[in-house]
């Protein structure tokens, strides 16, 4: 492995998720949900595969039916104009569109800021382009940025934020005048931004705001975004990026040589997925929204100190109340303890103290699961 990997090892989702198969505990640790998706989107996949859509090399930038799909979402949810021929990317999940970004878009020395905790995949996609992170750190308990730090952090070799919200971890999503600001600064530095909008549809207070939509923003920023999480189904990995031509061409030269195309059959089935109306993604989230206050309720009962987000399906805890400390021991032994697994948010800061008491709950799971979760963790005190 060479020296800008050595740091990274194995996801904290695969280690936590192997932890829950080999202990049989309740698995609110890595995010994906554990219900399917709607049936008439898993139907249009299986039509798809059926009539032969997509079962050889789709074309590079994705098929037209889901580039086409991609635009008239975005211009129904974010009032977004784009062509779907010139600005849209189809990629194997966001997670491709990140580290593609990455490594289109930097220089080896450039210096990236983002929010930490971040999603870990930023670390990983930053050092594999060679290139270094600058964390802003998000502090508990509202995990608001602090702009006067970022100012601060910007230097001659700043080239790119990467922006997160609703943000994963802590739920935080930026409200309008946060992602204005943002805006401002990278276009008086004349940053690139890069903005990872995957919980686009959950936000539960304030309001989704697309930095590209901002002034100064559509030449700027490439927005990265997943049916993994707005359609239930994560292991398809279906992801988009979009923006101005220049900007997607860049990350498609970088994905052609990654994946070169991303699986066919679900591309047709996603195209009908983003065309579902206006209710579905309504219930979605408010479905998401009654989760989030059982498990967060129910936290708050089993004696932790719990930091409502304003989107995402995670909740954050600090575990601090039940006389713990750290929560990268505290999870390692909540399943031997009570049958539960979570995820330490230390694991996604660079520097852990700042989240070494909280932890992360995943509830995009059945209620009989959360409330069962909640009944053990009450039996820890
Ligand atoms: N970004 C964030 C913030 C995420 O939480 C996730 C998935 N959990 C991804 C990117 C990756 O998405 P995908 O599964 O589409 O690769
Ligand atoms: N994004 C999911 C999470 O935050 C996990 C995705 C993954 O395992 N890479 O839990």
């Amino acid at each position: 492995l060479n020296r800008r990997l050595t740091e990274f090892g194995s996801t904290i989702f695969a280690e936590m998720s192997a932890l829950a198969v080999r202990t049989g505990a309740l698995n609110l640790g890595q995010g994906f949900p554990d219900t399917d998706g709607p049936e008439s989107v898993r139907e249009a996949a299986v039509r798809a595969l059926r009539d032969g859509r997509g079962n050889q090399y789709p074309p590079g930038p994705g098929v037209p039916e889901l580039r086409l799909a991609v635009t008239e979402h975005q211009r129904r949810f974010r009032g977004l104009d784009l062509d779907p021929d010139t600005e849209v990317l189809v990629t194997a999940g966001a997670t491709e569109a990140i580290a593609a970004s990455m490594l289109a878009l930097l220089e080896p020395g450039d210096e990236v800021i983002a929010f930490e905790p971040f999603y870990d995949s930023y670390a990983a996609s930053i050092a594999m382009a060679g290139a270094t992170r600058v964390p802003l750190t998000l502090h508990a308990p509202d995990f608001r940025p602090d702009l006067d730090a970022l100012r601060d952090a910007v230097t001659p070799r700043t080239r790119l934020l990467l922006l997160n919200s609703p943000h994963n971890p802590t739920g935080m999503v930026l409200t309008r005048a946060e992602a204005t600001a943002l805006a401002e600064l990278a276009v008086a530095h004349d940053l690139l931004v890069v903005t990872d909008e995957v919980y686009e549809h959950l936000v539960f207070e304030g309001e989704h705001v697309p930095l590209a939509s901002l002034p100064g923003m559509r030449d700027r920023t490439v927005s990265i975004s997943s049916s993994g999480k707005t359609f239930s189904y994560t292991g398809w990995k279906v992801g988009w990026v979009t923006g101005c031509p220049e900007l997607v061409a860049a990350v498609r030269t970088a994905k052609q040589y990654l994946t070169f195309v991303s699986a066919g059959p679900f591309q047709y089935a996603i195209a009908e997925a983003l065309r579902l109306p206006d209710a579905y993604f309504h219930d979605f989230r408010e479905g998401l929204r009654a989760k989030r206050d059982l498990l967060a309720d129910g936290l708050a009962e089993a004696g932790l100190a719990v930091h409502r987000p304003q989107g995402t399906y995670f909740v954050t805890a600090d575990i601090s109340p039940l006389g713990e400390k750290d929560g990268v021991a505290f999870c390692l032994a909540l399943p031997e303890r009570c049958g539960v697994v979570a995820v330490p948010t230390a694991v996604f800061y660079d520097d852990p103290s700042a989240g070494r008491s909280l932890i992360r709950f995943a509830f995009c799971k059945r209620d009989e699961v959360l409330r069962e979760a909640v009944r053990r963790l009450k039996g820890l005190t």
